[in-house]
């Protein structure tokens, strides 16, 4: 088995900053929370954040928390209190640990920032279903505990091209959600406070997309598993300055890295890409173990989901409803293959890893053999991992390891 060289990740020196930024971010929560001085909305993650942001809502994203617990290799302690209240092991783990850790009185944010001793009130939940309907149940789980109101957009699924109708039926949601926002806000919906957050998510998209095509260079200077990491402003504060600025600090960082030849990964040979959900408990591992394969991943499926190249401010419920529409996670099988194959050939991939995640389905697509139809497409090696985003016990470490091994000897073959 090869030999994990464990010092080898190379950090960036932004990531001070990207705490700095994460931790202002869940503060700034935890004051509104105690003191009341601002509302609070919780939002799935690709929700309607810019709406909710412009009438002065404050936003937590349960799904971070969710990251959190899995990061922290404590998704399996809360699991089982969900299964207890009726949450199946079979349904996303990201829900299960999180109500479970609900349950159990026990948020991972207190173990991350001194003074924070539970999750921020929600005033309301918003949804979006693009993702999945898992987000919608376990939103209204919680608008139950809370007693405050869950209102959502119920959108398409398996699209190949996203319509004007589409967009528009989308978009129409969005707009009936106002009324109960200005309510809940107690602020007048206003549509220069509306354009101007379009505008400055729709900067911090343009940035986060530079971010990710820095490691379309040979050799790149960033890697899926610092991706991860650095996407969270991207999750959690789009449509801020806050965020802007972050990925400008990164992407000056990454140019000179870029510029002096540095490699994420030292004498790297070769380069993957990573579809699926990330294996939150096993990162560190994972990007060790590509290093000793002197293998980039350099390219995800994951990552560039927070992308919305289509926001518009001068069509703000339009672009919007579009750019939360034309994600890859709601698009047909043909619509991911045409995306995955451009993907390869921009960041000069040599495999693909599929992680089916036993709980996310919804981000598993190797379940209808489409690993099979993009290797006889691209003429690359392709396999198929199984594990979960969250729950370690569903992932065999040692038989993925195996598979990753022989997959890239493959890959070294094609080399020679
Ligand atoms: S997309 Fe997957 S991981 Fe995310 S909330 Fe839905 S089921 Fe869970």
């Amino acid at each position: 088995m090869t030999q994990v060289k464990k010092s080898a990740v190379k950090k960036l020196k932004s990531t001070a900053v990207l705490k700095e930024i994460m931790a202002k971010h869940y503060f700034k929560l935890d004051k509104a929370s105690r003191e009341k001085s601002s509302k609070v909305a919780w939002c799935s993650s690709v929700g309607p954040a810019e709406l909710l942001r412009s009438m002065g809502f404050l936003l937590y994203f349960p799904e971070n928390h969710a990251a959190i617990l899995g990061a922290t290799k404590a998704a399996e302690e809360y699991i089982p209190a969900a299964n207890a209240e009726g949450y199946s092991p079979d349904i996303c783990s990201y829900l299960t640990s999180d109500i479970g850790a609900y349950l159990k009185g026990i948020t991972h944010l207190s173990r991350a920032y001194d003074r924070i001793t539970q999750l921020p009130d929600p005033d309301l939940l918003v949804y979006n279903t693009n993702q999945c309907r898992d987000v919608k149940d376990w939103f209204i789980w919680y608008s139950k505990k809370f007693n405050v109101p869950c209102i959502g957009v119920e959108s398409f699924c398996g699209l190949d091209h996203v319509t004007r109708d589409h967009v528009k039926a989308v978009s129409l949601q969005m707009a009936k959600l106002v009324p109960k926002l200005e309510d809940i806000s107690e602020t007048k919906f206003n549509t220069e406070h509306f354009q101007k957050t379009i505008d400055l998510s729709r900067r911090c998209s343009i940035l986060w997309r530079q971010v990710l095509e820095s490691a379309a260079n040979r050799p790149s200077p960033f890697t899926f598993f610092d991706g991860t990491v650095h996407m969270g402003p991207a999750v959690v504060e789009r449509g801020t300055d806050a965020a802007i600025k972050y990925y400008e600090y990164l992407l000056t960082e990454l140019k000179l890295r870029t510029t002096a030849g540095i490699s994420a990964v030292e004498n790297e040979k070769y380069r993957i890409y990573w579809e699926g959900m990330p294996i939150w408990g096993r990162l560190r591992k994972m990007a060790e173990l590509f290093i000793s394969l002197n293998a980039c991943v350099a390219a995800s499926t994951y990552c560039n989901s927070w992308i919305f190249s289509s926001l518009d401010p001068q069509e703000p419920f339009d672009s919007m409803a579009r750019a939360y529409t034309e994600l890859f996670i709601v698009r047909s099988d043909q619509a991911k293959e045409r995306y995955i194959e451009k993907m390869v050939k921009q960041y000069k991939i040599d495999g693909i890893i599929f992680h089916e995640s036993k709980t996310c389905p919804n981000n598993s697509n190797s379940r209808y053999g489409m690993h099979r139809r993009l290797a006889k497409a691209l003429n690359i090696p392709t396999v198929v991992i199984y594990g979960d985003q969250n729950d370690l016990r569903l992932f065999s470490e040692e038989q993925s390891i195996t598979k990753i091994e022989a997959f890239m000897e493959q890959i070294r073959e094609n080399h020679k």
